[in-house]
């Protein structure tokens, strides 16, 4: 594995000199391959079960499969309007009104994206001039360390509290004349945190003052416990026209490989954005965003369910995690247990491939979600089968760390 997490500056490969490589440096020079991504393919190698990757091993409500194959019988074959098929952001439109209290005209402030990792990049590229800076909380979800990479910014990241909400004098002096841009994530991969409304609002009066735009990426939006309230900082006074919010199919409806999300944002800003998202990727897959309006007609008690069912498997993997020697809290939302491995007298990286290689279970080095340190930790999802997460915990109990 390598040792560098995404964002974090790679060493370039030794190269003889007078090779294209050695002497033109690129920007993909500047970061990492994911290492999320990383712990996949290992734990494919090692034939191990995969709780490092944040997707489901259960399958995506019928209601999508059947919508998704009428889809290509129908002949929904060909490109979609470049951002987005109109019935999918009508749909979109309903559903935010509903859901997160805000407001958007399909026509002109909602984008479909491939994923909402290319809704955050192509938010970025849209808003940041090199050299601009951007606020990111730490830890943070790996993308964002390459995005910023990519679209040049200069990242300004804020350490969560130890309970990881806002320390606002760090937030204070996080911001400058220079700062365009914050990036929130709620619920938070990979610590669960759900932010409150007043921690929100903290925010969005530092983004107000400052004339900075919020991008927040909801895309664990429905996945919250014990009473947990998802809150858009788009919905808060004076955030509707500074605000992009970033969602997606994915996580909600387990289809991380089809790709569906979206950007939501007022029409000056979404005219940037679709601009980007053109000329990157022309659009997100035809049938498939056929298929998400389906989707959006599933009832409400899908919702209700879907957090339930990951309540039942975020208590499996709390459990055997606590009793294999992991010390964790139980997340408020999303869908990861984010573990200090302090007793276990390894650093993140030795951790996390002895687990793989011997124990066959695949979690994700804590430093990828720092800049620097993070090399107390590890990231288990629980986007499982119960019976995944059982044998997973099992294995987990076998594991030879100094703790006793
Ligand atoms: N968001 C998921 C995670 O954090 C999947 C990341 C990815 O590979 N796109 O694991």
């Amino acid at each position: 594995m390598q040792r560098k997490s995404a964002g974090k500056g790679k060493t370039m490969p030794a190269q003889s000199p007078g090779t294209f490589f050695a002497t033109h440096p690129s920007r993909a020079d500047t970061f990492s391959e994911s290492v999320i991504r990383e712990m996949t393919r290992l734990a494919l190698k090692h034939d191990a079960i995969n709780l490092a990757q944040g997707f489901p091993d259960f399958p995506c409500p019928p209601e999508l499969k059947t919508a998704a194959c009428e889809a290509v019988k129908d002949d929904i074959n060909q490109y979609a309007i470049t951002w987005g098929a109109k019935d999918l952001r009508e749909a979109l439109a309903k559903r935010v009104k509903t859901f997160n209290g805000m407001d958007f005209n399909p026509e002109e402030e909602i984008t479909v994206t491939c994923g909402s990792t290319e809704a955050m990049m192509a938010s970025m590229l849209a808003i940041i001039q090199p050299g601009d800076e951007v606020v990111v909380p730490e830890p943070f979800y790996e993308n964002y360390g390459p995005d910023a990479q990519i679209s040049g910014a200069t990242p300004r990241f804020v350490p969560l509290a130890d309970n990881f909400s806002i320390d606002e004098e760090k937030w204070k002096a996080a911001f400058s004349k220079k700062t365009r841009a914050i990036i929130l994530n709620t619920p938070n991969n990979p610590t669960g945190k759900v932010f409150t409304k007043k921690e929100l609002s903290f925010i969005a009066d530092l983004c107000i003052e400052h004339n900075v735009v919020a991008i927040t990426d909801e895309i664990y939006e429905h996945i919250v416990y014990d009473g947990h309230k998802h809150i858009s900082i788009g919905s808060l006074p004076g955030m509707e026209d500074r605000t992009i919010t970033i969602g997606s199919f994915s996580k909600t409806y387990s289809v991380t490989g089809w790709r569906v999300g979206y950007a939501l944002a007022d029409a000056s800003l979404t005219d940037r954005i679709r601009k980007i998202h053109d000329f990157l990727t022309v659009g997100a897959p035809a049938p498939l965003q056929r298929a998400c309006v389906a989707a959006l007609e599933l009832p409400e008690s899908y919702y209700k369910e879907l957090a339930v069912e990951y309540d039942r498997k975020r208590q499996i993997l709390y459990k055997g995690l606590k009793k294999a020697g992991f010390a964790c809290e139980l997340p408020e939302g999303a869908y990861y247990i984010f573990t200090d491995i302090g007793s276990f007298g390894m650093s993140d990286t030795e951790l996390a491939c002895h687990l793989v290689e011997t124990a066959g279970v695949a979690a994700v080095p804590g430093s990828s979600f720092y800049h620097t340190g993070g090399e107390t930790k590890l990231r288990f999802t629980f986007s499982k089968k119960d019976e995944t997460l059982i044998e997973a915990c099992k294995r987990l109990e076998t594991v030879d760390g100094s703790h006793t």
